[in-house]
């Protein structure tokens, strides 16, 4: 089969062949066929949901000759330039390239003149938070009194960093991510019509790895069928995506579980003189710990091959979930530290230590507490029971895992990791110290001293000593 740039092909011509937005293609039809279209659009979302799709399509309903029901006709001479890209009433501009003042100036003076052939001048305005402060402000000028015969659309992966003063002045839509089953529907559609035959176990992969992404998806298909074959087997997918090495993944994360520490420790030392890149394997480790949990959830991990599948199912299946979103709490928060270290190494391997230790010490407090009360169950006086907790944690250490357990309950996950490496010791009758880890990062620290923390960590305290504590922070 030849090469055929799918996604071109494909690209949807009407607001009807949109998949999964339509909420906002509803709107927008209904606008076009009451004459009541705005003269700014905001479209955000994620890449591949269809933002500059919906804008080309919304640009050519505005001037086509002959709209149906609100959707461009295609056929007729406007429809059929503006799809040529030679229609001059539509400009589509790159805000990543043509990011400067002097861009934007030219739209201003052209905005001026009337539409050669259509009705409106349509300029659509991709990724438009990367315009210099300069252009926004240029932008702003025109937004705030654009001509009647000018349309504005802007898409944007990243809205929040748009300024206030152009957002307000936007119709703003939000474009969902595509989900699986409406990405694996046009997928079927596509292949149908493409002659294409193709596993269904090969759709739903493609289907995930896109991430709601249709662009990504139709590229997935489009690679496989330039590879020249006609039936597409799950398993030339798989070798085609890549599936994850996992081997190391699946070690350390072991060993974190297990709690052994001596070989966390080998364990990213290998890692480093690997000259693997420590952020990057970070990240994949919390992806990876979050497919775990995931796999206890729901077994609809299509990207593993089976194998692999069948080690991670052993790996959980003495794993309770919490522990596991616990690690993804507690490796985020070393990630966030890593971020601005001077010496990434060291945190790493100390942070990944520490986690690891912190999980054996919790296993072991549960296991006293199991203990204790089996014993109480099994009549063994009471007295028995406490002493056993006594001999492995001290006053302070039980007042910390109170508060831990409070914290955890109200689902404070991110305090209760940050305590966790935390002492809390009571210094006087009515005063807590509360000593943070010397690895406690800035982002960390005033996260703490906000005043929402603050009220949470003193409710928490009053409950476990029954009565109102005075609290200082010690960093
Ligand atoms: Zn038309």
């Amino acid at each position: 089969m030849a090469y055929v740039a799918l996604y071109r092909k494909f690209r949807p011509h009407n607001f009807r062949d949109m998949v999964g937005q339509e909420h906002i293609t509803k709107t927008l039809k209904n606008q076009i066929k009451n004459s009541r279209v705005a003269h700014a659009y905001l479209f955000s979302g994620g890449r591949g949901s269809g933002k500059t799709t919906t804008a080309k399509i919304l640009a050519r309903a505005v001037n086509c000759l002959n709209p149906i029901d609100g959707e461009p006709c295609n056929e007729c001479e406007i429809c059929k330039q503006a799809l040529e890209g030679s229609l001059i009433d539509i400009s589509e501009i790159d805000a990543a390239s043509n990011n400067g003042v002097d861009n934007i100036r030219d739209i201003r003076e052209e905005v001026e003149f009337i539409p050669t052939s259509g009705k409106y001048r349509v300029y659509i305005i991709d990724e438009v938070h990367m315009l210099s402060t300069g252009a926004f402000n240029a932008l702003l000028k025109t937004l705030e009194e654009p001509p009647k015969h000018v349309i504005f659309i802007l898409a944007t992966t990243e809205p929040q960093k748009l300024p206030v003063t152009i957002l307000s002045r936007c119709q703003r839509f939000d474009f969902k991510r595509i989900s699986i089953d409406d990405i694996i529907k046009r997928l079927k559609i596509i292949c149908t019509e493409s002659n294409i035959e193709i596993e269904d176990g090969a759709l739903k992969i493609i289907a995930k790895m896109s991430d709601g992404a249709m662009r990504d998806a139709i590229s997935i298909l489009e690679r496989c069928v330039a590879d020249g074959s006609e039936k597409i087997s799950e398993e030339q997918i798989r070798e085609l995506v890549g599936i994850p090495e996992i081997d190391y993944l699946l070690g350390i994360t072991k060993d974190i579980l297990s709690g052994e520490a001596a070989k966390v420790l080998q364990d990213s030392e290998n890692l480093i003189n690997s000259g693997k890149d420590l952020d990057v394997f970070t990240w994949e480790l919390i992806k990876f710990i979050r497919d775990l949990l995931m796999l206890q959830i729901s077994d609809n991990l299509v990207v593993y091959k089976d194998e692999d599948k069948a080690k991670m199912q052993a790996l959980v299946s003495n794993c309770t979930k919490e522990r596991l979103l616990e690690l993804i709490t507690e490796i985020s928060l070393l990630q966030n530290s890593m971020k601005w270290a001077t010496d990434k190494e060291v945190i790493f391997e100390t942070g990944l230590i520490r986690i690891t230790m912190n999980g054996s010490l919790e296993n072991k407090t549960a296991n006293v507490k199991q203990n204790a009360s089996q014993n109480v169950a099994s009549n063994t006086s009471a007295a028995v029971a406490a002493n056993a907790s006594e001999k492995v944690l001290s006053e302070d250490d039980k007042n910390k895992e109170e508060v831990l357990t409070l914290l955890k309950e109200n689902h404070k996950m991110i305090m209760h990791t940050i305590l966790k490496n935390a002492e809390i010791k009571k210094v006087d009758e009515d005063l807590v110290h509360i000593i943070f880890s010397k690895t406690l990062d800035d982002v960390n620290k005033q996260y703490m001293q906000k005043d929402d923390s603050k009220i949470v960590i003193k409710e928490m305290v009053k409950k476990v000593f029954d009565k109102e504590m005075k609290i200082k922070y010690v960093f």
